[in-house]
């Protein structure tokens, strides 16, 4: 097994790391670190949850310690992209514990706060900027940002940015940096578009995969109850009545149904508060405090707003209404059972989302256990989603699918596989 010591970290890294409790390193912290101290680039398939932060962060504060030097007047030594904001301030804050022995200055800048502070810390010089694209684009123009001598480029969620609109974004600021640099591109799918951007903005990468279903098989105990739509509030409410359940994420599709729940739950005096795109980033992090601290007992979310959640201590993940993308169930339940816990994963499936569900069970190449000890299981449904779970398996609404984005194209080559060999266990990725 490969040790911290193995990879050739400097012992202000190693000892950052340990102060954070880690012993090993995780499987892609293993395969990427080497690579990306001997300065290649690196297409990484891989999630949350799996320390993929760690393993573009310790290289990059390992060559930025190297130089010996702080950055010059407007410098932005190294640049790591990410699609929302609480990722970026995730990515942000992972820098600064594990450089925390090093001198390196790191910052993250997003939109919906004000430039001022921005412009002054880019004026100054920063090692590493961790940014989402809209802000950065709107920096450059304004001519206050200066990536020219830029060395490292992180694309963090690439397949996500581009589900959000980014791609023209990516291009102008890739532009903005010199040919002569060391690029890393970490997506948890994909698809074409991904790999056309690859083509774009690495040279002669090493691929490093680590499987999606490795998030699935940490210590989470997954389970799926069968409900009618007009039960489901009520199944909610009455799963929230347990203690056990200390810290839960609910899931929901959209703004819309985040903030309306939480309201429900407010009533219901379960201590709730949603977070989704229309709060302002100083809410959204007020909000993220208060889950932390564990005044607020349950965070409703939708799934952009939920990416780069790092809590710890996260009990339960509810899935309140499934994504109409597949990949989005790895990365909801992959925010509970972190560090090194144990979690729980329950997803309330009515009729309409039966699809849905199947296509999350083809992606993990498994079924999930069905829950029917409570009072609202739904028998006659889970009775139809096993019957047509088997040969024949009514296939997600194709047309929904099909304006799912990139993401949603994973799934599909397993089920043309399973039809070929004419029933074979479906293949997982
Ligand atoms: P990430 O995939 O970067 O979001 O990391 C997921 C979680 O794993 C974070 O809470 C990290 O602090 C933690 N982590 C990362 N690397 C390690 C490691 N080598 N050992 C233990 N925990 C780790």
């Amino acid at each position: 097994m490969t040790t911290f010591a193995d990879l050739q970290l400097i012992d202000p890294l190693r000892r950052a790391l340990d102060e954070q409790g880690y012993k090993t390193p995780t499987e892609i912290q293993s395969k990427a670190i080497p690579h990306l101290l001997a300065g290649g680039d690196l297409l990484g398939t891989s999630q949350t949850g799996t320390g993929k932060t760690a393993s573009f962060a310790l290289p990059i504060l390992q060559h930025i310690a190297e130089l010996g030097r702080a950055p010059k007047k407007g410098e932005v030594r190294a640049l790591v992209l990410a699609p929302t904001r609480e990722l970026a301030v995730q990515i942000r804050k992972a820098f600064a514990q594990y450089g925390r022995f090093t001198k390196a200055s790191s910052t993250a800048i997003y939109g919906g706060v004000g430039y001022g502070p921005q412009i002054s810390t880019l004026r100054r010089g920063i090692d590493v900027l961790v940014a989402t694209p809209g802000r950065l684009v709107d920096l450059i123009n304004a001519g206050k940002c200066d990536l020219t001598g830029t060395q490292f480029l992180v694309l963090d969620e690439a397949d996500r940015m581009l589900d959000m609109g980014f791609r023209k974004d990516l291009e102008f600021i890739v532009s903005k940096l010199p040919a002569q640099r060391q690029t890393l591109l970490f997506s948890a799918t994909m698809p074409g578009t991904i790999a056309k951007l690859a083509k774009q903005v690495l040279s002669n990468p090493k691929r490093v995969s680590v499987e999606p279903v490795q998030v699935t098989a940490r210590n989470i105990s997954e389970r799926v109850m069968f409900v009618s739509k007009e039960n489901k509030n009520s199944l909610l409410f009455k799963l929230l009545d347990n203690s056990e359940i200390e810290r839960a994420i609910v899931f929901t599709k959209t703004k819309h149904a985040a903030e309306r729940l939480a309201k429900k739950l407010g009533k219901q005096k379960v201590r709730a508060v949603a977070i989704h795109g229309n709060k302002s980033q100083n809410a959204r992090q007020r909000s993220l405090v208060k889950f932390g601290k564990g005044s607020v007992r349950v965070l409703v979310a939708t799934d952009v707003a939920a990416r780069g959640i790092d809590v710890d201590d996260v009990t339960h993940v509810i899935n309140y209404q499934l994504s109409n993308e597949a990949e989005s169930y790895v990365h909801r339940i992959g925010r509970t059972a972190r560090a090194g816990k144990s979690g729980t994963a329950i997803t309330l499936c009515e009729s309409e989302e039966r699809g849905l569900l199947t296509a999350i069970e083809k992606l993990l190449g498994r079924k999930l256990t069905v829950d029917t000890d409570n009072p609202y299981h739904d028998d006659v449904l889970a009775n139809q989603h096993r019957q047509n779970h088997g040969a024949g398996a009514k296939r997600p609404d194709r047309r929904r699918r099909r304006n799912a984005g990139p993401a949603a194209f994973q799934p599909r080559r397993p089920r043309r596989r399973s039809r070929r060999s004419q029933g074979a266990p479906v293949a997982s990725r």
